[in-house]
């Protein structure tokens, strides 16, 4: 095994979310996301693809094979390195990416019956949609953005796949086999908010587990290399609206209502909707109320008390201001 090649791949795969909250482990080469550890990688970086913004297009590329990969697996595995896999590809052909994916994946269930996460590639068949999913514990494909117009511009190779089919076919196996399947769309190409959350929207509705929401950041030898990155506090505004959407059920409408030209504001959405409608003389749902999470709206349903649920040790300075009922209006201060 070449070691130097295998971890160039390893961390080339950090262009792929796997969760909001995943940290890389320079040291290890392990990609950290709550109690997994995973050897997240690309088998191939060497791309015929031409995505505005990735490095694999523009830059040397770095080939291995199933095989290494999933040695590569075994070893860190068998050291306590890792504990779950996830694998992705750049693009030859995409049956032919494909293909190398669903082998790894195979040479690594043989013998490890934990986390397996595989990237479905666009253009692939529906054989191959099929496998991945019986073999994984999750599938995703990126649709890398919420506009067509803008993947035409920044993907030119990506946008001719049929995307729609694909993910119609991954979701209709992820169903089957029950899996779950995510997808990741790129923050900070032109698209606004509201254009993010109701494709985010469309797709919780289709059967899509997560939308994870990754920042633009300028790769050098890219074409767009010259381009501001995306700010950090873009990502943290998409990911609570994602949760109202997601969560609670608000709907892309509503939340495009406290929104200034098509961009969320920088306050806690929730308060923003909350206060609106007070304002507007309606009473808020429990879910509604800002501070309630689903934990809290059940044990308010069962009967019990703010003071009874901070006796749990939660915390129920926000949602006091907004329960009429409670004296601790005081206490509470919009920030
Ligand atoms: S398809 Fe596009 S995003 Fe994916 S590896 Fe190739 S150039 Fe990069």
């Amino acid at each position: 095994m070449e070691l130097s090649k295998l971890f160039r791949l390893v961390s080339l795969s950090a262009y792929d979310v796997c969760h909001e909250k995943c940290v890389f482990d320079p040291f290890r080469h392990v990609y950290r996301s709550g109690k997994l550890r995973l050897l997240k990688t690309l088998i191939s970086s060497s791309c015929s693809y031409d995505c505005l913004y990735c490095h694999n297009a523009w830059n040397r590329g770095y080939k291995s094979s199933p095989e290494e990969i999933s040695r590569l697996f075994q070893y860190m595995n068998e050291r306590g390195l890792v504990n779950g896999a996830f694998l992705s590809n750049s693009i030859s052909d995409p049956e032919r990416s494909m293909d190398e994916i669903i082998e790894a994946g195979e040479r690594i269930r043989n013998e490890f019956i934990g986390y397996l996460h595989l990237k479905i590639i666009p253009g692939c068949s529906r054989d191959q949609i099929k496998r991945a999913a019986e073999l994984a514990d999750r599938i995703s494909l990126n649709i890398e953005s919420p506009s067509y117009s803008i993947l035409n511009e920044i993907c030119t190779a990506k946008s001719r796949t049929d995307f729609s089919r694909t993910l119609r076919l991954a979701l209709k196996a992820s169903k089957k086999y029950g899996k779950s399947f995510t997808t990741q769309i790129i923050a900070g190409l032109g698209e606004s908010d509201r254009d993010m959350v109701s494709v985010a929207e469309r797709l919780y509705s289709m059967g899509v587990k997560r939308v994870y929401y990754s920042a633009f950041r300028p790769v050098k030898n890219t074409p767009l290399e010259k381009m501001e990155p995306e700010k950090r506090r873009r990502l943290i505004r998409l990911y609570r609206a994602d949760a109202l959407v997601r969560v609670y059920g608000f709907s892309a409408k509503t939340l495009s209502e406290i929104m200034k030209s098509g961009f969320l504001p920088e306050e806690d959405p929730k308060i923003l909707l909350a206060l609106r409608k007070i304002e507007a003389g309606g009473e808020l749902e429990t879910i509604e109320i800002p501070g309630i999470g689903m934990k809290k709206a059940e044990l308010l349903k069962k009967g019990y008390s703010l003071a009874e649920i901070k006796k749990l040790g939660m915390s129920v300075k926000r949602e006091s201001a907004f329960l009429r009922s409670q004296k601790r209006l005081a206490d509470f201060v919009i920030c």
